[in-house]
């Protein structure tokens, strides 16, 4: 490793893939620093999926108090409250705690954090304010950034960074956009008894979900008191004193107290100089690489939101690790993108690997549909109208299960372990053949037996 250099590896970044690359190489011997502006743990910790799942959880509880009665538990309706302030103040105090964690994790790896926005110099000189640090490699993972599409009145819609931090409820709330963070927020927010309109501009949201997935959830969402408003978009926004008109493509307004935009992310490079040194960026934004990582200046790599992969932090770590091997270890081993498990914390959740029906069916497979609906088993005394969707998508003739989706409570937690199932490529057979576990709503992946198409 060059001596000449203050560093091997200088990472503009401290989420999840730059802390899990850093920390990776500095066990193999690096020199590692990491350059961060804003807060360590990145989006993932600090405005994403962390206190996103604790907001969806004090959103929930509300339910589950109600459900206790069904129970015998005597939850008298007057006498619960809920205070937003104290919610806000306890995940903010778990963040804070998170963000010593990953702070003592770079110091004992022996990573050196450096505080301030970075630059790029010249392919190998890294500026901080007025300190300039030399480094043989250097690595972009800066992530990513809410985007607020350009209507008149954009500048009084908040993104989810702030809706972290937002001093009240409001009593009415839009959501604009039909992804994840605009389902998840939808939920928490009407959870916690704001009455909740979603506009999406498609004719059904979660584009790219499974379409029974994707219709079963707004049917769910719908009977949890929240307005799904589709074929619909945003034309302007008034705005008067904490009280909003937004004016919708169709001619109708709605009034409301908040707006909130989830309508997608876009990579952070600004002021990093990174075209300027010849690193290539996307239409889209994204920084170009290769599947090692690399952009086209030999020096410089880049992993995470930023390069236009899956926004997802497991995604990021798993690069990290990749990355790491390549610049410090032994080379080996490539990213692998297939299967990707994923959640969304929307109520109830959804959880999916593997192919759609539509995306098997085009991509030329002959299939076999198994689909089970069904009550969960909580709600038969609580009384709850919610309902859980589970479904396999098999291709005919090898029998292997190609795709499973769900929608149901802790689908998150039970699609993981089918994950590993599908990229271990089971078949339905050995689905079938595998033992339940009693009485629990995954054991529906294993039981179903006749197939609807
Ligand atoms: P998504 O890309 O998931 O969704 C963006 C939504 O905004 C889409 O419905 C899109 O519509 C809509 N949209 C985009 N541009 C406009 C526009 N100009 N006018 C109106 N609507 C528009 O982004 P999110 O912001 O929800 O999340 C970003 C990423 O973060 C996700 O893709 C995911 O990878 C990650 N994430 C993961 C989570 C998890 O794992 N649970 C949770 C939260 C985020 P259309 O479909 O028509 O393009």
């Amino acid at each position: 490793m060059s001596e000449q250099q203050d560093y091997d590896l200088i990472i503009i970044g401290a989420g999840s893939g730059g802390v899990r690359l850093a920390r990776m190489s500095a066990a193999k011997g690096a020199r590692v620093a990491v350059v961060e502006s804003r807060y360590l743990g990145g989006t993932c910790v600090n405005v994403g999926c962390v206190p996103k799942k604790l907001f969806v959880y004090g959103s929930h509880a509300g339910e589950d108090i109600e459900d206790a009665a069904g129970y015998g538990w005597s939850v008298p309706g007057d006498q619960v409250s809920f205070d937003w302030t104290r919610l806000v103040a306890n995940k903010n105090a778990e963040i804070e705690r998170l963000n010593g964690i990953y702070g003592r994790m770079l110091e004992n790896a022996g990573v050196t954090v450096i505080e301030g926005t970075a630059s790029l110099a010249d392919a190998h000189t890294v500026v901080v304010g007025d300190r300039t640090f030399t480094s043989k490699h250097i690595t972009v993972a800066t992530g990513s950034w809410p985007v607020v599409p350009d209507v008149p009145g954009k500048e009084c819609v908040l993104t989810s960074n702030e809706m972290f931090y937002l001093p009240q409820l409001p009593r009415q709330a839009v959501v604009w956009g039909g992804g994840y963070i605009a389902v998840e927020f939808a939920g928490i927010l009407a959870g916690l008894g704001v009455e909740t309109t979603l506009l999406y501009r498609g004719e059904l949201f979660l584009r790219g979900f499974d379409d029974d997935i994707r219709e079963f959830t707004a049917a769910e969402m719908r009977k949890k008191g929240v307005d799904l408003r589709f074929g619909v978009n945003i034309e302007s926004i008034e705005s008067d004193n904490a009280h909003y008109v937004v004016n919708l493509t169709d001619g109708s307004h709605l009034n409301t107290g908040l707006v909130m935009a989830a309508t997608g992310r876009r990579a952070l490079v600004d002021g990093l100089g990174l075209e300027e040194l010849g690193v290539q960026l996307s239409a889209s934004g994204h920084v170009v690489v290769d599947e090692y990582f690399q952009t086209a200046v030999p020096s410089i790599t880049a992993l995470g939101d930023v390069i236009g992969t899956p926004q997802l932090t497991p995604v990021a770590l798993a690069q990290g690790m990749v990355l790491s091997r390549r610049l410090f270890g032994d080379g080996g081993g490539e990213m692998d993108y297939s299967s990707i498990p994923t959640a969304v914390f929307c109520q109830p959740n959804i959880g999916t690997v593997g192919l759609t029906e539509a995306e098997a069916r085009e991509a030329g497979h002959k299939l076999r549909i198994y689909r089970s609906e069904f009550k969960p088993m909580k709600h038969t005394l609580s009384g709850r109208d919610e309902r859980a969707l589970m479904k396999l998508v098999v291709d005919d003739e090898s029998d292997r299960v190609l795709g499973a989706h769900m929608v149901g409570p802790d689908a998150g937690e039970i699609t993981q372990g089918i994950a590993v199932a599908i990229k271990a490529g089971a078949t339905k057979a050995q689905f079938d053949s595998t033992v339940g576990i009693h009485p629990t709503s995954a054991e529906e992946f294993v039981t179903m037996r006749d197939p609807v198409t």
